[in-house]
């Protein structure tokens, strides 16, 4: 991964490019899917694990990246796109794979308008679809395999 991207990555963000976080988002970086903190800290086993938490509740809070509910039962994160702003406008589908327990962001895939009743205010939305993604539909994948490989969604 490319130090000078991720730094300036973090400069867009206004985030401080220390050492940790540099790992930290380079590290998120390579997934394809999203990750949650457990996933984080397995694969940074020598990265104290409050210090993993504080920089992704950092991270969170500067729109860096987003969390999505995908019903697991462990909140997931993904690195937003550069020109992500993490509001409505900004929201996408989400796809959770039952197969082989990975999450993708649709970003092609916006969310569909929504007209509320009256008095009610919307303030986010967790749209996950749930099926079998390209890799397990294509064999690729064997289930609950290290979650490396693209998905070419
Ligand atoms: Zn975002
Ligand atoms: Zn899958
Ligand atoms: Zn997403």
């Amino acid at each position: 991964m490319d130090m000078a991207y991720i730094e300036k990555i973090l400069h867009l963000r206004d985030i401080k490019p220390t050492a940790i976080r540099i790992l930290v988002l380079g590290t998120m970086l390579n997934h394809n899917s999203a990750f949650s903190l457990s996933d984080l800290e397995t694969e940074m086993g020598t990265v104290d694990k409050s210090t993993l938490s504080r920089t992704i509740n950092l991270f969170h809070q500067h729109h860096l990246i987003h969390s999505i509910d995908d019903g697991s039962g462990s909140i997931k994160y993904s690195v937003c796109r550069e020109e992500c702003q993490c509001s409505l406008g900004d929201l996408h589908v989400h796809f959770h794979c039952d197969r082989c327990g990975n999450t993708y962001c649709m970003e092609g895939i916006s969310i569909p308008n929504i007209t509320l009743p009256p008095n009610f205010r919307l303030e986010n939305i967790n749209f996950v679809m749930k099926g079998v993604c390209s890799q397990c539909i294509s064999g690729k994948r064997k289930r609950f395999s290290p979650k490396k490989e693209s998905c070419n969604i």
